[in-house]
């Protein structure tokens, strides 16, 4: 089936054009400035390696997803002969909230359903919203179904998932923990157990570490923690967000430096993590391995190794604490930007876990980066197998796209 795969951004739309009979994609693009002077879509077409980026005014989603139709349908750009080759659409929705724990075929009740997420993702939620619409209006009778990134993380217990507040913040105003990245973990499990055989029984941490960073423990192929929380400003230690903190801190950097709560959750949403703390010096990890490998000559080095290192101490926390609630490890894996690219990373976390078992080939792990492929980390005489595997969300928005659109189990 050839899905069309969108994930809606409030000014920003991508598409990928995925056969999931061969699982290949054979156009792809994005549409930026939506809504804003000097609108562009960037697409390619990966069959014939071509790519073209063009200045088109697009005021709204619809205008966007028009855009994307056309390219697609391109003689010399495209992909597809005729629109009734594209058999269904598959969004990417970032939150669900309580409502969605599986993906989901798009009707009026559905739609209704989801602009009830917008308190908890209300920026990316109105973008979706718009995505959505912008299909129905080029393409009214094409099913359209979606796959959530909270999905995953609904099987947690209510011991993980509640916070120690009052009761009534989560009756009433839904305040637990969702998690994110849902949709990674997901492929990734299910690489992960495919490797290991079996689904049942197994206990595998995954670590989605990128420019958002995200772990969960998942057992039985089902997550039963996860490190984000109410929103994905929890966890470990990001590119430009802080992670966990005492919650303490908030109202009293609220009061010392007089901020509004816009101006503090800016502080530990884009100005924290990496970035924070190397005082502004970058974001991107690849920029902090440069100033660590020049060593302590470079201006950066000090901050950039305390970044990294306190990123290494908080994933083996992780890794610990998750290997504790399911009483084993049988898998670590390392997924997205940094768990993909960074190996110097992967081997500092890695580093001193005998007692867990875990200990990886160093000179496997060094050559493991900028790969497509699936790669064993793990030394031969280790107890717990250590991957990396390169995550793949769209082929599994795709892969559930179809699933739905053809009535079979997801
Ligand atoms: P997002 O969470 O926005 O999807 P990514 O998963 O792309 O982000 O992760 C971005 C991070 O991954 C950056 O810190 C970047 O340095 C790192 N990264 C991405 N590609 C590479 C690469 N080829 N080599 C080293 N680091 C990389």
């Amino acid at each position: 089936m050839k899905v069309l795969v969108v994930n809606a951004g409030s000014s920003s739309l991508k598409y990928q054009m995925i056969d999931t009979k061969t699982e290949t994609v054979s156009a792809k693009g994005i549409c930026e400035r939506i809504g804003i002077e000097g609108s562009l879509i960037e697409h390619k077409q990966l069959e014939k390696g071509l790519k073209i980026k063009e200045e088109k005014p697009m005021k709204n989603h619809a205008d966007a997803m028009a855009l994307v139709v056309e390219k697609l349908l391109d003689s010399e750009y495209g992909c597809i002969t005729s629109m009734d080759e594209i058999e269904a659409v598959g969004h990417r929705i970032v939150h669900g909230g309580p409502y969605f724990s599986k993906s989901i075929r798009l009707d009026d009740q559905v739609l209704q359903t989801l602009r009830r997420c917008h308190d908890f993702a209300p920026l990316h939620t109105g973008a979706h919203i718009q995505g959505i619409e912008g299909c129905l209006a080029v393409m009214p009778q094409k099913p359209q179904v979606l796959v959530f990134d909270t999905a995953f993380h609904q099987t947690m217990a209510p011991e993980a998932f509640m916070y120690a507040l009052p009761y009534e913040l989560y009756e009433k105003y839904a305040v637990r923990r969702y998690g994110a990245h849902g949709t990674s973990h997901r492929f990734v499990t299910a690489e992960m157990t495919k490797i290991l055989g079996r689904v049942e029984g197994t206990k595998i941490v995954t670590c989605h570490i990128g420019n958002g960073s995200s772990i969960s423990a998942v057992k039985d192929g089902k997550v039963i923690d996860t490190s984000m929380g109410f929103t994905p400003l929890a966890g470990v230690e990001m590119g430009t967000r802080c992670g966990d903190i005492d919650p303490a801190i908030v109202p009293y950097m609220m009061e010392k430096l007089n901020l509004s709560t816009k101006e503090v959750g800016d502080l530990m949403n884009k100005k924290s993590g990496f970035l924070g703390v190397t005082s502004g010096y970058s974001s991107d990890s690849r920029d902090l391995e440069a100033a660590i490998s020049a060593g302590p000559s470079d201006p950066h080095y000090e901050r950039a190794a305390l970044a990294v290192n306190m990123l290494k101490h908080q994933i083996k926390k992780y890794i610990g604490g998750y290997a504790a609630l399911m009483n084993g490890l049988d898998a670590v894996v390392f997924t997205a930007g940094i768990g993909e690219n960074n190996p110097h990373l992967r081997e500092i976390v890695c580093e001193d876990m005998d007692f867990f078992g875990i200990k990886i080939d160093k000179e496997v792990n060094a050559k493991a980066w900028r790969q497509d492929n699936i790669i064993k980390l793990s030394a031969a005489d280790s107890r717990v197998a250590v991957y990396l595997i390169p995550t793949n969300e769209e082929l599994m928005i795709a892969r559930d796209t179809e699933a739905i659109v053809t009535c079979k189990s997801l």
